[in-house]
């Protein structure tokens, strides 16, 4: 049974308490300190719940988990519009702008990484696919497709949350205007877009990500590893041959070879690095 992993969790509820010490002596003078505290705290309070607070577009045609996923994503403070079918879910994603989209790939009307390109092919929104099929190459063509994340079924609802909060901290901390320069090379990761000597390069998916992951730790050595959990979210180094063939695909666009290195620079053993060719 799919649904019996599926568990709400309670989400921590931000109460305001002005209880007994204002209470106590009716028309009392509350202090100006007192005052002061009230106005910080309360603050801080509405930020976190601003921070918190996100247009999620879920799409899933199961009843009971889309129901079970909607709650435990609006108990967590998001505004969350859910679709039971990809084309009513496409209208949601492309014209409701909103923050994340969490979507199935098993859906009535449309096969969902065909949902997943028609979103990509108009929008950066982030998006997690949550799926039955766990088979490995399912879950590599979805994340090719420009899925952010995925999550296999059965799944808990806990960790749902925990991927949601990740991809919207991601989301919020590459502002638009936060781009990247290392020389003549521009990276622009709200808007996955980056250039060399003002030249857009036609970037894959994971080439785009292997850039920005190595881009954000400018000259320091990245192992192949690392690169493996970052950007393809595989913690195991079994496959460094896949870093490596994307790698000399990244070279290539930037008209660089491993013999003759200007911006990648590979440390035998170690890993690699972006450096700023100039210096
Ligand atoms: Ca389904």
């Amino acid at each position: 049974m799919v649904t019996n992993a599926v568990t709400v969790t309670q989400a921590p509820t931000i109460r305001i308490l002005l209880t007994q010490p204002f209470s106590q002596e009716p028309g009392a003078e509350i202090s100006t300190v007192a005052q002061g505290f009230l106005k910080v705290r309360m603050c801080a309070m509405v930020a976190d719940n601003l921070l918190a607070m996100a247009q999620i577009v879920l799409i899933e045609d199961d009843v009971e988990i889309r129901r079970l996923v909607a709650d435990a994503l609006a108990s967590q403070g998001h505004d969350v519009e859910s679709a039971a079918v990809a084309l009513d879910g496409l209208q949601l994603a492309v014209k409701g702008s909103p923050d994340l989209v969490v979507m199935d790939l098993g859906l009535p009307d449309l096969d969902g990484s065909e949902l997943l390109r028609m979103i990509r092919a108009v929008s950066q929104v982030p998006i997690i696919v949550i799926t039955a099929r766990g088979a490995d190459e399912v879950v590599v063509s979805t994340l090719d497709s420009g899925a952010d994340d995925y999550l296999v079924k059965p799944f808990s609802v806990a960790q749902l949350e925990a991927r949601v909060r990740a991809l919207l901290r991601r989301g919020s901390a590459s502002e638009p205007g936060d781009v990247i320069r290392v020389g003549e090379l521009s990276i622009d990761p709200a808007a996955r877009e980056a250039t060399l000597e003002g030249v857009s390069l036609e970037l894959s998916p994971k080439e785009f990500d292997l850039l920005r992951v190595l881009a954000e730790r400018v000259g320091e050595v990245v192992s192949k590893r690392a690169l493996m959990a970052e950007v393809w979210r595989e913690p195991y180094g079994g496959a460094e041959r896949t870093v490596d063939v994307h790698l000399s695909w990244l070279r290539n666009k930037l008209g660089e070879t491993a013999q003759d290195p200007r911006y990648l620079r590979t440390v035998h053993g170690v890993g690699v690095k972006l450096v700023d060719p100039s210096r």
